[in-house]
């Protein structure tokens, strides 16, 4: 079967390599010049399963209440005369009871734990090299009011065998000892040892190398303007811009994977996907001392950031904000990220040299991804990964391309349709 992968970012780059492992001829179109380069470019790196947990639960809705008018808010809504984000809100208050939120987490581990285990895999079968660590996730917590709500969550996800357990502060120091510096401020720690971390950007880049070996053609700077319906089939073609003009790419099947654009190419077909941008920041730095910048992939709970080490370099990055489409980057919430991992890491980096970036998450309001079929017959969903679309990618990848061949996927998840 022909298929056309629309997007490649993480997704749709392991969508195209998982569906041409399976025999399929498949080409990808993409508006960049080369994969990888929105969201998925400078993101926090943690392949992490820990990170299960929806935004959506039963203290969200209080705690955003009160970072409403706070510009360094880990999470913020930017109110705007906007249907779209309306309608989001609305239905992310509906995913805040308890039991969707349990509901909610159990979907979110299952992909998770998918899309680990296969990408240790593609790891394990061809060698793929993105600045990897599997040194496992730390989370330190300075609130002892969340670290008690986090020994919950991590017992909680012991019982789906995640091996999350809590940390005294010296055990912590003794997992990562470039925390010794900051120890005071800890109260406690919970500890994955099984997640991982690497640069998402690097694994697309050399993911779509070994596609194109694969028999995989990317049409790059091709801008989509819209999916061509067709009477029986549901998309006879994909209309796209490109250097040489405007031209229809046809398939057999076609893929979404444009990330937070998702929605926007599809609602002119009657398909109304509750996706809207999360625009996260990120800030990454040469580290100046190997030995005090920290090596182990860490969250520091307090302020909603994760840093990784990628090599030479260290990546901070964290906060939500619901304001729209827009990349441009606000000094205040970059400076924030520099700020809090300076005061915890002293001496690790060159602080006065950040290159800052912004991503938009493809966020559902349940933070549980669409990977499965339409009502259009030859239309598939890999999109809405939101905060955890680099740990999940390569697990709704391998499910959709099984789906898309009539083979059970190797995941218990709630598809599409
Ligand atoms: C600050 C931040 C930190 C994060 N940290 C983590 C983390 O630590 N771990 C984790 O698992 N996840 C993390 N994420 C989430 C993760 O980065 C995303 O879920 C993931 O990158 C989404 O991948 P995607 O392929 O769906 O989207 P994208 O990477 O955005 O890919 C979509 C592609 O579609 C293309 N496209 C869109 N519209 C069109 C069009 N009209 N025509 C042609 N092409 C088009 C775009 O150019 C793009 O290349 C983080 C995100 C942010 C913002």
């Amino acid at each position: 079967m022909k298929v056309i992968v629309l997007g490649a970012g993480v997704i749709g780059t392991t969508t195209a390599w998982y569906l041409a492992r399976a025999g399929h001829d498949v080409e990808v179109v993409e508006r960049r010049e080369g994969p990888g380069l929105e969201t998925s470019y400078a993101n926090g790196g943690q392949v992490s399963v820990c990170h299960a947990e929806p935004w959506a639960g039963p203290g969200a809705p209080l705690k955003i209440l009160k970072w409403l008018m706070r510009d360094d808010a880990p999470l913020l809504f930017r109110l705007r005369m906007d249907p779209a984000q309306w309608s989001w809100g609305l239905r992310f208050l509906l995913e805040c009871t308890a039991w969707r939120a349990r509901e909610n987490t159990a979907q979110i581990l299952a992909m998770a734990f998918h899309g680990r285990r296969m990408l240790q895999e593609l790891r394990a079968e061809t060698g793929i090299e993105y600045e990897q660590s599997t040194r496992g996730i730390l989370h330190y917590y300075t609130e002892p009011a969340e670290f008690e709500a986090a020994c919950e969550a991590a017992a909680y996800m012991r019982r789906y065998g995640l091996d999350r357990t809590v940390k005294s502060v010296a055990e912590a120091v003794a997992i990562e000892p470039a925390l010794a510096s900051a120890a005071s401020r800890i109260v406690g720690a919970t500890y994955t040892p099984s997640d991982e971390s690497g640069d998402a950007y690097l694994f697309t880049a050399n993911l779509a190398k070994m596609c194109e070996a694969k028999g995989v053609r990317f049409h790059f700077g091709r801008e989509i303007r819209g999916l061509r319906a067709a009477a029986k089939e549901g998309v006879a073609g994909v209309v796209v811009a490109g250097p040489g003009g405007q031209e229809t790419i046809a398939g057999d099947a076609y893929v979404v994977a444009l990330g937070a654009y998702s929605p926007l190419l599809t609602r002119p077909l009657g398909l109304d996907l509750p996706i809207y941008p999360a625009k996260g920041y990120s800030a990454t730095l040469a580290v100046a001392d190997p030995g005090k910048a920290p090596s182990v992939s860490l969250t520091d709970d307090e302020a909603k950031i994760v840093i990784s080490r990628l090599g030479g370099r260290l990546r901070i990055a964290g906060t939500a904000e619901l304001s729209g489409w827009s990349t441009d980057l606000n000094a205040v919430r970059c400076e924030a990220l520099v700020k809090r991992a300076r005061s915890m890491f002293p001496d690790a980096c060159d602080w006065e040299r950040p290159e800052y970036w912004a991503g938009l998450r493809p966020s559902t309001p349940s933070n549980v991804p669409l990977v499965g079929a339409t009502r259009l017959p030859n239309l598939w969903l890999n999109t809405g990964h939101g905060t955890l679309g680099w740990t999940m990618a390569c697990g709704s990848a391998a499910a959709l391309a099984e789906l898309m061949s009539g083979r059970r996927p190797g995941v218990e998840f709630a598809f599409t349709r």
